[in-house]
C-alpha cells in the first residue's frame, strides 16, 4: 500500500508524519510518500492533498501534469482527503473570488467553496467540533480556512462549525476545512485509513 502527499506547496511533511503515526496506531504497513512529479500518483492507492495556496497548489498541479493525474486516480475510486486548501481543488464549484481569478479547480466534489470564510475573521483559531462517526469532539484547526456553502445529493455532511460546513465526504473524497495533521489526534487520518481499507 502507498499513500501520496502532493508535495508542490503546503504542510506536507506534517500530513507525512501524522498518516505514519496513525498506521503504526493501526499496526498497519503502508509506505507514505511525497509527491512532487507526474507518474507517481497511477502508483499510489490513496492521496492527500495537502493546506497551502490554492491557486498556487492547483496551477502548479496542472503545470506538472499531477492534475490531470488525481483526476483519473479520484474517478478510479481512488480515496483522496483534502485539507484546507486541498478541500477548495477538491471543490466543483467555487466563489466570487475563485471565479475572478479563475484559479484551476479539480472539481470532484459536489460542493461549492467559500475560499477564504473565516480568514478575515480571525487568521487562526482552535475549536472543538463535532464530527459524524467520532464518538468525542475534535480539536480542530483553522488556518485562513475555507468553508462549504452547498452540496449536492451524494454528499455527506461531516461536521459543521458555526452553522457553516467544515468536513464532508462523497464516496472515495473527504474534505476538511481544518488541519487534523497539526495535532496529535489522528481520529481522522484513522477515518482515512478506513476508506482505504486499512
Ligand atoms: N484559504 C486558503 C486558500 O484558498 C487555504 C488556507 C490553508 O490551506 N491553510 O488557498
Amino acid at each position: 500500500m502507498r499513500i501520496g502527499v502532493i508535495a508542490i506547496q503546503g504542510n506536507v511533511e506534517e500530513h507525512v508524519n501524522a498518516m505514519m503515526k496513525a498506521l503504526e496506531e493501526a499496526k498497519q504497513e503502508a509506505e507514505a510518500i511525497k509527491i512532487k512529479h507526474k507518474g507517481i500518483v497511477p502508483t499510489c492507492d490513496a492521496i492527500i492533498l495537502p493546506g497551502g495556496e490554492s491557486t498556487t497548489l492547483g496551477r502548479l498541479m496542472e503545470r506538472e501534469g499531477i492534475s490531470s493525474e488525481i483526476k483519473s486516480a479520484a474517478h478510479a475510486g481512488i480515496p483522496i482527503m483534502g485539507t484546507c486548501a486541498g478541500l477548495v481543488l477538491l471543490s466543483k464549484h467555487g466563489d466570487k473570488q475563485v471565479e475572478r481569478t479563475g484559479q484551476p479547480l479539480l472539481s470532484l466534489m459536489d460542493i461549492r467553496v467559500n475560499r477564504n470564510a473565516f480568514g478575515r475573521q480571525r487568521e487562526s483559531f482552535e475549536v472543538h467540533v463535532d464530527f459524524k462517526g467520532l464518538s468525542k469532539p475534535f480539536n480542530a484547526v483553522f488556518i485562513r480556512a475555507p468553508c462549504i456553502t452547498e452540496v449536492g445529493k451524494g454528499v455527506e455532511i461531516l461536521s459543521t462549525y458555526n452553522g457553516s460546513i467544515v468536513a464532508a465526504r462523497q464516496e472515495n473524497m473527504l474534505a476538511l476545512a481544518f488541519h487534523p495533521e497539526l495535532t496529535d489526534d489522528a481520529r481522522i487520518h484513522h477515518y482515512f485509513l478506513k476508506m482505504i481499507g486499512l
